[in-house]
């Protein structure tokens, strides 16, 4: 967990959405929206798409899933429908 909490020391909360549906673990938890202040936190994920500047963290299972900014607006609008239709980041690929 040690990393997941440098993670989010590096991000400034946007908003957090509750009652969420995680689209990974599909629990009903309050997923947490960053916005990213600091790009050497873009380097820790090499999903090659650098425009990205909102993330979502499920505190459940720790996925993390990009956020476009129409996404994360509507998030912090109340819309946690968005949530369905993202994919969790795999640190593995960085074939995109
Ligand atoms: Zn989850």
């Amino acid at each position: 967990m040690s990393h997941l909490l440098d993670f989010t020391s590096r991000l400034k909360t946007f908003c957090v959405a509750e009652n969420a549906v995680c689209p990974k673990c599909l629990q009903s938890t309050n997923m947490h929206v960053f916005e990213n202040y600091d790009s050497a936190i873009v380097l820790a994920f090499p999903v090659g798409k650098f425009g990205t500047n909102y993330f979502a963290l499920c505190p459940s299972c720790s996925s993390t899933f990009m956020l476009t900014d129409s996404e994360a607006e509507k998030i912090k609008s109340g819309d946690i429908e968005v949530f369905k239709n993202l994919e969790a980041l795999k640190k593995e690929e960085s074939n995109v």
